[in-house]
């Protein structure tokens, strides 16, 4: 019978819930800054700028709330402008039809229905058209209220390599996710598996050899 290298790699390492402390602690040592790329300056720059970075970079979204939130202040300025110059205004992230209505939508409900306030649970912020799971995630989570973890390519690949699950599907991802780190780092966990995801376990070519981690990873090739 053929020896299996990834049953080997997940015993000499043992088990996720044995690792899980020293690898968030390894990876905070060594990604000091992590934390989410986009800018903003209230709880209502936060919902736009994760709404806008779906399909585009946190650079492109950047550039272009720079000038968004010189132009739109609150809710009710979304609202009072033709929907074709929000579209306008938000065309460089792509997507830019699909976007702006969402964005129009969420300003409605929140000015109707919720004081002209971004909600805290995930159960009201996906009531927000155009507001998924992951997004009601990363907004609730930089609230400061995490009621999940944030899986996205990053978090689902290097989970997947350091043995922390081993579903596809990112909701299963998740769950095995919240089984294994404590709630209070539930907010910073995706972020270092993202900073590590860019700068060091990249998709095609990971850089094991200078990996900090590579002696809890199953998959490390050192
Ligand atoms: S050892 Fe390699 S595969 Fe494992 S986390 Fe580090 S870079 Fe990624």
């Amino acid at each position: 019978m053929p020896r299996d290298y990834t049953v080997e790699a997940r015993r000499r390492v043992g088990p996720a819930q044995k690792r899980i402390g020293s690898l968030i602690e390894l990876l905070s040592v060594e990604h000091p800054d992590a934390k989410i790329a986009l800018r903003f300056d209230s709880d209502v720059e936060l919902l736009i700028a994760v709404m806008l970075s779906a399909q585009t970079t946190d650079v492109n979204v950047n550039r272009v709330t720079e000038r968004l939130f010189r132009k739109y202040h609150c809710p009710e300025d979304y609202l009072a402008v033709p929907i074709e110059d929000l579209e306008q205004d938000v065309y460089e992230t792509g997507f830019y039809h699909q976007k702006a209505r969402s964005i129009r939508g969420s300003m409605r409900m929140l000015v109707d229905e919720f004081g002209g306030r971004v909600p805290r649970t995930i159960q009201e912020l996906v009531r927000l058209p155009g507001v998924a799971r992951k997004t009601a995630n990363v907004v609730a989570a930089e609230l400061g209220e995490a009621q999940g973890i944030v899986v996205d390519t990053h978090v689902r690949r290097l989970a997947q390599r350091l043995g922390l699950t081993r579903e596809q599907d990112p909701v299963k991802i998740e769950r095995d996710l919240i089984k294994l780190v404590p709630r209070e780092q539930w907010r910073l966990f995706p972020h270092l598996l993202i900073w590590h995801g860019r700068h060091v376990c990249a998709a095609r070519r990971p850089a094991c050899e200078r990996c900090v981690v590579s002696d809890l990873c199953p998959a490390s090739r050192v």
